[in-house]
């Protein structure tokens, strides 16, 4: 049985991130996906400037197109632009992003398997769930192909690894797969989301499309409950999509045909449509136990008001990459260091960030007309989405009025939760 110091079960920016950084690092690292590499992902491919600040990674490779302005509209009515001098968004696409970021953590060291999928764990000899194994592809072995731990002086209980292919010992876990992944209930973490969920298309660019979509994000606000619209240029077309709470999905469908309609693309040339989850992690809901940690969207750690992901998947790799370093090195016991690391420096922003989500689907118009009107607002986006600025800040500089905001954001919670009490038993009879 092959025996690594870590294991990291899925290769999206969170995985490949912990992967690389524990392999950098000296450690013996095995990645595994269960999907073929390149392979897609439903997702806008937006990396803000604070998000593509974290990996230390040059992502100019696969950025293909960046943003300084947005076009924002209110439930598909009158767009307004906004430009900004510096850069706030970088356009790619995750088939390419993703393959991008295994490279990176196989060239750092990493063994990268793909098309090999973790089927139980088992960890204090307490054994996980099974799921029915595909067939063999190919491994890509890392530079160094290690199969051997790197801190083999430590004295910690390995946890068993069962994939489509093999049995490996590992002695620290990572579970960074995503959205519907396994490891979560595979190790006895039961993490608490509240969930949203979305669907996005690819519409090819032709020459009817007006130049400058080739400039700005499109952003519909107010029309979906708790999201939104989205048009992203990428190199060769565009990608549009909408998001909601999980409730709402239905609604997905009809809204973006209605966005694609409003900005004049065809809806029926829609390629690749896609939906998935986006998992929002309640305040201090487990994400470590023992030797194992959950990175990214297996943890719950998307932005619920941007429905951003991939900054906290990277964050949270690095996070669990720290850590998990302490704890082979022997000095922790196990990766609580993690998850009191994420509740420290990650949760506080989502928190807030869930506040402003829920004060903002409460009244789209005034957030909107402060958007058109306010410089500062503006600026203060920027600022937000460059990592320049961030949540705590804006609460902070609102000081007192702080108090106001989570009272009025619990309140529209609870609206909106009554509300869709009464209109639940209605929609599922439809
Ligand atoms: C429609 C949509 C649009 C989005 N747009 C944006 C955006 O523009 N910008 C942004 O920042 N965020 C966006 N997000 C969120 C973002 O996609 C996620 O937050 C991000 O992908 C999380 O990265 P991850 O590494 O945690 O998980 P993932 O990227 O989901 O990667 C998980 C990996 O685990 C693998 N896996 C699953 N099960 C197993 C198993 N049993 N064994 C081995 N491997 C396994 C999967 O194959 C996958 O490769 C969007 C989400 C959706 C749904």
């Amino acid at each position: 049985m092959a025996a690594y110091d870590a294991v990291v079960a899925g290769a999206g920016p969170s995985g490949s991130t912990a992967a690389r950084l524990l392999a950098e690092r000296g450690a013996s690292v095995l990645l595994l996906d269960r999907q073929r590499f390149p392979r897609d992902k439903p997702c806008g491919g937006g990396v803000t400037l604070r998000a593509a600040a974290v990996p230390d990674v040059d992502l100019s490779p696969v950025i293909e197109r960046t943003i300084y302005g947005a076009r924002f509209s209110l439930r598909l009515g009158e767009s307004f632009d906004r430009t900004y001098a510096k850069p706030l968004t970088y356009m790619t696409q995750r088939c390419r992003l993703d393959a991008y970021l295994a490279e990176q953590a196989a060239a750092a060291g990493a063994c990268f398997h793909d098309g090999e999928s973790v089927h139980s764990v088992q960890a204090n000899g307490r054994a996980g769930i099974q799921t029915p194994p595909p067939a063999r592809p190919e491994a890509i072995e890392g530079p160094s192909g290690k199969t051997t731990p790197s801190f083999p002086g430590t004295s910690r209980t390995p946890v068993t690894v069962r994939t489509s292919h093999g049995i490996y010992n590992a002695r620290v876990l990572i579970g960074a797969d995503g959205a519907n992944g396994v490891i979560a209930r595979a190790s006895g973490l039961s993490p608490h989301f509240e969930e949203a969920v979305a669907l996005e298309g690819n519409v090819p660019f032709t020459a009817d499309i007006p130049e400058d979509w080739r400039e700005y994000v499109g952003i519909d606000l107010g029309g979906l409950a708790g999201g939104y619209g989205w048009v992203f240029p990428k190199g060769e077309h565009l990608n549009a999509g909408v998001g909601a709470w999980k409730y709402a999905a239905f609604t997905l469908r009809p809204k973006l045909t209605d966005l694609c309609r409003r900005y004049g693309f065809d809806a029926s040339r829609l390629e690749n449509l896609r939906g998935h989850h986006l998992p929002l992690r309640t305040a201090r809901s487990p994400i470590a136990r023992g030797p194992i940690a959950l990175v990214g969207d297996a943890a719950g750690l998307i932005d619920p008001l941007s429905g951003e992901g991939i900054h906290m998947a990277f964050a949270s790799g690095r996070l669990a990459a720290d850590n998990a370093m302490r704890y082979l090195a022997g000095d922790s016991e196990n990766m609580a260091g993690y998850q009191r690391a994420v509740d420290a420096k990650l949760q506080p922003e989502l928190d807030i960030s869930r506040r402003l989500q829920e004060l903002f689907h409460f009244a789209p118009p005034p957030y909107l007309a402060l958007m058109r009107h306010s410089e500062k607002f503006w600026l203060f986006f920027c600022h937000l989405i460059r990592g320049e600025l961030t949540y705590l800040d804006f609460v902070r500089m609102i000081g007192p009025l702080r108090l106001a905001l989570a009272f009025f954001a619990a309140v529209a919670q609870r609206k909106r939760e009554a509300r869709v009490t009464a209109l639940l038993p209605l929609v599922r009879g439809a």
